[in-house]
């Protein structure tokens, strides 16, 4: 099957290649198609979002394309910044702009209070409309002050209790095996492996009705 990844961020695009890794799947990506347009991602959950990507990929490419939404929802901020993530500090905002406005808003609140997660969606669409999704949540407190250098975004905020460190702490192994993304990685792999055994004993069956 060949498969194109929508999306230009590189370093996503090296995780989906890792994650899908000995799948019967030829991978393309949206620089293989340069007339298709970036998409608006103006939804209102991750879920649309990575739909909408997904969808538009694979009308305009004709293959079945992947695409992700992902972000951090802090529960004494009522979810937010949820979609707005990424622009969270505003429009030009950098990762320290987003961190440092996050702190400001939880200034003097206790670690109990200081819940949050990590959530991301995968949408794997066709190009005759039918879409799946899978989602992965992390679950964690941001922390009072930055921690580690490693990663990127939230990172060096968010702490996970059960091992003691930010994501920033953590080697880019030991974060893909609990982060909200590997989670949803590794449960697309599933999804995709049973529509490839699926697709391949359709076309057992479709040959043997040719052969009779
Ligand atoms: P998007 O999925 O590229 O739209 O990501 C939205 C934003 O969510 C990113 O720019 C980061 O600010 C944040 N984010 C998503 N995943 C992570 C992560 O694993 N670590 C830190 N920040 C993240």
């Amino acid at each position: 099957m060949r498969l194109v990844l929508a999306t230009r961020n590189e370093g996503k695009l090296r995780e989906m290649r890792e994650a899908l890794s000995g799948l019967e799947v030829e991978l393309m990506t949206l620089s293989d198609f340069p007339e298709v347009p970036e998409v608006h991602e103006d939804g209102t959950t991750f879920s649309e979002n990575a739909r909408k990507k997904a969808l538009v990929a694979a009308k305009l490419t004709g293959l079945p394309a992947l695409a992700d939404d992902s972000g951090l929802e802090v529960d004494a901020l009522g979810g937010r910044p949820g979609v707005h993530s990424a622009r969270f500090a505003g429009e030009e905002a950098d990762d320290d702009a987003n961190n440092t406005k996050l702190l400001e808003l939880l200034k003097g609140l206790p670690p109990e209070r200081r819940t949050a997660r990590f959530r991301c969606v995968l949408a794997l669409a066709f190009p005759d409309g039918r879409v799946y999704t899978v989602e992965g949540t992390c679950q964690g407190l941001i922390a009072e002050e930055p921690a580690g250098d490693g990663g990127f975004g939230y990172d060096p905020l968010f702490f996970v209790p059960e091992e003691g460190r930010t994501f920033a702490q953590m080697t880019r192994e030991e974060k893909n095996s609990l982060s909200h993304r590997g989670r949803a990685l590794r449960k697309l792999r599933e999804v995709l492996s049973r529509i490839l055994t699926e697709g391949r004993a359709y076309g057992r069956k479709d040959q043997d009705r040719k052969g009779r």
